[in-house]
């Protein structure tokens, strides 16, 4: 059985050199007789581990001590109600750009804490965009901007970070964390679910400015909620052996080339797939194109029955997990950065041939 080319939007496809690489020391991790998930979180082949990790995030992203870093459990959705539970009193303000399903989600959840201003929303469109920043309805002292810089489920991406005029950015950037080179500077906190771009399920990666993290004054924050319960300790148990392949998975990014060499292969993927649905009116793309993902695509065929035909026969070519979201309908191909061009390469043959049979 050989492996398929997967598109899943997430969890979603991994290397296989890192794939391979736990295989091989699943059950006798370095030499020790153990496995590193049978293993103290506090011992020595842990905490190396956990330091490499970070350390890695650390040069991909010109990280200086200025930032912690954080691997906690509840994925990005507990990250809506812990960032709004930690830096939003209840009579402070924070602004929201609503550009999707999780932008939604992320707003309801702060909505329990404090007041939300909706400084944008493309939802007249079906969330079609994401802002220019010129659009936004920014509230003067906001206690920080949120945003999600990609959209998943509606296949929208901003091309740079919104202009807050010196407000703490708060970013969402679970599907295109480590995709592109990022201005680690501009975010007071940015944090991303694991499993789409950068290992399993099971941890969220949490990024915040310590000058933001010292901001926190409220009390009676539960002490597992508190950010700063985690702030340069493990305060408990992690989840070692997600953490363990997001570390593999972050020596593999370094090793290809760091964010530089990502950004040019996700963009020639991009281009590839963006330019096939747009080479005649066979496919649409849903998303306006200024603010195509490139790590999500997003189309339609002219009917409900050519695209179900389309996701069968693309099975049969070895081509998985292309199912659109239920709220865009159509397809959607994921590409994150363990998507191979040769996997773009092969949709985009069988698009174009189903194109050419049934067009
Ligand atoms: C997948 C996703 C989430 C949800 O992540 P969980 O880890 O399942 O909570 C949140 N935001 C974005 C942008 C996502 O793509």
């Amino acid at each position: 059985m050989k492996r398929a080319h997967n598109f899943s939007a997430g969890p979603a496809a991994l290397p296989l050199d890192v794939l391979e690489q736990a295989k091989a020391e699943f059950t006798n991790y370095q030499n020790t007789g153990s496995s590193i998930m049978e293993m103290s979180h506090r011992g020595p082949e842990y905490t190396r581990v956990d330091s490499d990790a970070r350390e890695s995030l650390k040069r991909i992203l010109n990280l200086e001590d200025n930032y912690e870093i954080m691997f906690l459990q509840g994925g990005a959705s507990l990250q809506f109600l812990q960032i709004a539970m930690n830096f939003l009193g209840q009579d402070e303000t924070a602004d929201y750009i609503n550009t999707g399903a999780w932008s939604q989600k992320a707003i309801k959840e702060a909505k329990a804490f404090g007041n939300v201003n909706i400084a944008f929303t493309s939802e007249d469109s079906n969330f079609s965009r994401v802002p220019n920043s010129s659009e936004l309805k920014l509230t003067p002292n906001a206690n920080f901007v949120h945003y999600t810089s990609n959209n998943t489920i509606f296949g929208t991406q901003f091309a740079t970070e919104p202009e807050t005029n010196g407000i703490p950015l708060v970013c969402d950037a679970s599907s295109d964390f480590l995709s592109r080179p990022i201005d680690i500077k501009k975010y007071g906190l940015i944090y991303a679910g694991a499993q789409k771009n950068l290992g399993p399920s099971g941890v969220a990666v949490v990024i915040i400015r310590k000058d933001f993290l010292a901001g926190i004054n409220k009390t009676g924050i539960p002490t597992m909620l508190d950010y700063r319960t985690h702030a340069g300790k493990l305060f408990h148990t992690p989840p070692t052996f997600t953490i363990y392949l997001v570390s593999l998975v972050l020596k593999w990014l370094e090793e290809k080339g760091g964010l530089d060499y990502f950004e040019n292969l996700n963009n020639e993927k991009a281009e590839l797939l963006y330019s096939t649905i747009d080479s005649d009116d066979f496919y649409r793309g849903t998303a306006e194109v200024a603010s195509r993902s490139k790590m999500n695509v997003t189309f339609r065929l002219p009917t409900e029955d050519l695209e179900q035909q389309f996701l069968t026969e693309a099975k049969t070519h070895n081509l998985v997990s292309l199912k659109g979201h239920r709220s865009v309908g159509g397809i959607r191909a994921s590409i994150y950065n363990a998507c191979e061009l040769s996997s773009v390469k092969a949709l985009t043959d069988f698009m174009n041939d189903f194109r050419s049979k049934n067009g």
